[in-house]
């Protein structure tokens, strides 16, 4: 029978109270769940600055935030002034980091099929680097900076011909991949000759991002093990490692820190003669475990010998993660925090198809019940960012809580948001 839900799946200020009721940032989850409806991202404020300041302490600063794991404006600013500087991969993260009093010179443009548009963009207001990913790309930036736009500063993306020990869907490191150059076909070289003769582009570094969700450490060194010699040859000021430290979502799961991170891609840069500084893009890792979502349980249907299927308000278009990958959540009730969770059920959401699972096999308290407020923690990472309007559902708000406050970052969409974009 499983116990209570693991303290360390909770975000930093989450507090039990004498009632067994589970505040975060000193917010009563039920309480919030009332105030503003469900299903409700809650960020753990704190735990989101504490996150940032790791990263960036463990890399003496070299850290950026990969901002596709989730943005908003509130998101970008807290990264900022945490001392991260945030990363993009498309004009619209581009447009929100920027809204949001980023510097442009302190993002990383990223995409492995950046428009004109996107480009002209990023050059127009100084982006700091673009992270390029193709010829095409580099034929793009010698059009628009011949007609008179500023010189970038790049960074190339070169594929090492490592596999990520992860899912296959986030894997981005092997040979068979749309993203960068390959190192084993002497893409990378020919790339490298034609950024260092191109007056069309300050080279200053290069740049590999292995895949997502990685838990053994030994992926990174074996990156850093195959692209030494080029490093080393290239010879550049900066050398991004990108990002895809793992993230512990469910019991049993332990993932390693900033520093242990830190220590082992340096240890291995050392061992292999690298000299250059260390960067590094963590997404995941800074805002996963800072968020809980709140859904509210409509049904409770128990087929007798086959599964218990507990419906809530949400679903896969609030967190598509279980559909795309499989990936595992846990589930409890904030009402009753300590509670052993002896029954299993199936968590589903309310669109109209029978994957639309949320968590497989949960374990709850015996007496949920309809109404109920329902709890998945670790939700804070490719959940709200990837949220879509899927039987046409409003998309859930968002709230950063810290000190009993509760800031409202996205508001819910209304169901005139829903026909915005009608004619
Ligand atoms: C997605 C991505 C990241 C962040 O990955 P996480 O697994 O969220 O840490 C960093 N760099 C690049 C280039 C990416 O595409």
């Amino acid at each position: 029978m499983a116990g209570a839900i693991a303290r360390h799946l909770l975000p930093l200020t989450a507090h039990v109270d004498g009632d067994d009721r589970l505040s975060v940032g000193g917010c009563d989850l039920g309480a919030l769940a009332e105030e503003h409806g469900t299903p409700l991202f809650v960020y753990d404020e704190t735990h989101l600055r504490e996150r940032c300041r790791d990263a960036a302490a463990a890399f003496g600063g070299r850290a950026t935030y990969a901002s596709k794991a989730f943005l908003c404006r509130a998101m970008a600013a807290l990264a900022h002034e945490e001392g991260l500087g945030i990363d993009v991969s498309t004009g619209g993260e581009l447009h929100v980091a920027l809204s949001a009093g980023v510097p442009a010179d302190e993002i990383v443009l990223h995409g492995n099929n950046k428009s004109i548009d996107e480009l002209r963009r990023a050059l127009e207001v100084g982006v700091g680097r673009i992270v390029v990913d193709s010829d095409d790309e580099l034929d793009r930036i010698d059009a628009l900076v011949s007609g008179g736009l500023p010189t970038p500063k790049v960074l190339l993306r070169v594929t090492p011909g490592v596999e990520a020990h992860t899912h296959e869907y986030v894997m981005t490191g092997h040979d068979d991949t749309k993203f960068g150059f390959g190192l084993a076909s002497g893409a990378a070289e020919s790339a490298l000759r034609r950024a260092e003769a191109s007056p069309h582009v300050e080279l200053v570094g290069i740049h590999a991002h292995i895949g997502s969700n990685i838990f053994l450490l030994s992926g990174f060194t074996k990156a850093l093990e195959k692209l030494a010699p080029f490093v080393r040859r290239a010879s550049l000021g900066e050398l991004s490692i990108g990002g895809g430290l793992g993230v512990a979502y469910v019991e049993g799961e332990e993932s390693p820190t900033f520093a242990e991170w830190a220590g082992v891609l340096q240890q291995a840069a050392t061992e292999h003669g690298i000299d250059t500084p260390l960067h590094v893009e963590p997404g995941r890792s800074i805002v996963a475990a800072a968020a809980i979502t709140l859904y509210r349980v409509g049904t409770i249907k128990d087929l007798a010998g086959i599964r218990t299927y507990v419906s809530v308000d949400g679903g896969m278009s609030d967190n598509p993660r279980p559909v795309l990958y499989g990936s595992g959540y846990e589930a409890f009730l904030p009402r009753a925090t300590g509670a052993d969770r002896p029954m299993t059920a199936t968590i589903v959401g309310k669109h109209c198809e029978s994957g639309d699972i949320l968590v497989r096999d949960a374990q709850l308290p015996a007496d949920l019940a309809v109404g109920d407020v329902l709890a998945t923690p670790v939700t804070g990472a490719y959940g709200h960012s990837m949220a879509s309007n899927y039987n046409k559902v409003p998309r859930p708000a968002v709230v950063f809580v810290r000190d009993g406050d509760a800031r409202v970052v996205i508001r819910r969409e209304t169901l005139d948001d829903l026909l915005r974009l009608d004619t």
